[in-house]
Formats: structure tokens, C-alpha cells, sequence
């Protein structure tokens, strides 16, 4: 199975459909997100340095997520495709997981981005906000997260059109989760 990048703005559904497509096809999966909340509950060093950050909307220092994804990446059995969601999230954080790959004769194999309206983004945080109680998902965390994302994350999906391996699926056009998975499933099978 190819490696995939799944892509796009907070609450666009990265972790949702991770888990529909890790279900589908007995894939490995890594979301950088779960792995900083995990060292926030056990009370490690890491997880103090990641509170910080994440209770302010704030990326983490590339250098730091390098580790952290390669580490999780090698916890996996060589060859298996694993799913990565929250990462990359900077043109440095992508062009390491580009070398990390390609160090172990493995590639970055397909990037599928979520593309959803902010108004429909912000009315999913604040709902899951209700339902998960998650510390970042106040509106004023969110708007911040927003503003990181447009200036830090977004220019990634030019550079992944340019590595040749961007699938762009619109909420607008698709209008709901089944829809919008079936098109997750059909992107891959058309590239598998
Ligand atoms: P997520 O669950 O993917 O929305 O991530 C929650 C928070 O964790 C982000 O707002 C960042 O503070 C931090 N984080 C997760 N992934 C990364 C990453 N690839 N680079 C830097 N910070 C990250």
C-alpha cells in the first residue's frame, strides 16, 4: 500500500477519514496531533514543551516533529503504508518526510487535501468542542490556528502539486461525509 498525506485545515475531517481509510485497508497510521496530546496525559518533558504551543495555536519547532514522525514512522513494519495526518505542516517539515522516505527507498506515494470553508470549519470545532472537550478548540485557540494554518500550512498544497502526487476533494462539491469518503476510497484505489 502507498503512503498518504492527508491534508488540509483543522476540522477539515483529517482524523475522521484517517480512520474510515485505516479500517478500509489495514493501513498504519500517525497523526502527529494524538501522538503530542498522548505525551501531554503521560506528564513527559515533551508534553510540557507541546502544551505550550498547542494551548496557544502554535506549530511545534520543525526539528522537533522531524524526530517525533520519524520515530513513529519506524515503529511500523517496513513497506506498510501509513496514513499521515497533521504532518507535514511546513514546506521544511514536508521536504524532511520527503528525505526521511526516501532514506528507507519509500515514498510520499499520494496527498489527498480536504478543502472546506471556514464558517463550515469553525461550526465543526466548536461543536466538537461540546463533544470532546478539547483545550485548543475555543474560538479564540481556533482563530489562531486558522491564521497558522493559512500562513504556514497552505502554501504546502502548491508544493505537493509540484511533487506531482495532490488530490483535491471540495466539501462544496461533495456536501457530505458519505460522499466525500467515497471519493477518499476512489482517489486511492485510482493510484494504488
Ligand atoms: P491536530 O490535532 O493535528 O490539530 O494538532 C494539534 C496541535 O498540535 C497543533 O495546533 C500544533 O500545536 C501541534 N501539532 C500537531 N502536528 C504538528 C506538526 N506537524 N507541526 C507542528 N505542530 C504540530
Amino acid at each position: 500500500m502507498k503512503n498518504i498525506i492527508i491534508f488540509g485545515a483543522p476540522g477539515s475531517g483529517k482524523g475522521t477519514y484517517s480512520d474510515e481509510i485505516v479500517a478500509k485497508y489495514n493501513m498504519g497510521h500517525i497523526s502527529t496531533g494524538d501522538v503530542l496530546r498522548a505525551q501531554i496525559k503521560a506528564g513527559t518533558e515533551l508534553g510540557k514543551t507541546a502544551q505550550g504551543y498547542i494551548d496557544n495555536g502554535q506549530l511545534l519547532p520543525d526539528e522537533l516533529m522531524i524526530d517525533i514522525l520519524a520515530d513513529a514512522y519506524d515503529k511500523f513494519p517496513a513497506g506498510k503504508g501509513v496514513i499521515f495526518d497533521g504532518f507535514p505542516r511546513t514546506i521544511p517539515q514536508a521536504e524532511a518526510l520527503k528525505k526521511m522516505l526516501a532514506e528507507r527507498g519509500h515514498d510520499m506515494g499520494m496527498m489527498i487535501e480536504l478543502v472546506v470553508e471556514e464558517d463550515v470549519l469553525m461550526a465543526r470545532l466548536l461543536n466538537r468542542a461540546k463533544e470532546q472537550g478539547r483545550a485548543d478548540d475555543n474560538e479564540e485557540t481556533i482563530k489562531k490556528r486558522f491564521a497558522v494554518y493559512h500562513s504556514q500550512t497552505a502554501p504546502l498544497s502548491e508544493w505537493f502539486a509540484k511533487e506531482g502526487i495532490r488530490n483535491t476533494l471540495a466539501w462544496a462539491e461533495l456536501g457530505s461525509k458519505e460522499a466525500m469518503l467515497e471519493a477518499i476510497f476512489n482517489t486511492i484505489e485510482k493510484q494504488a
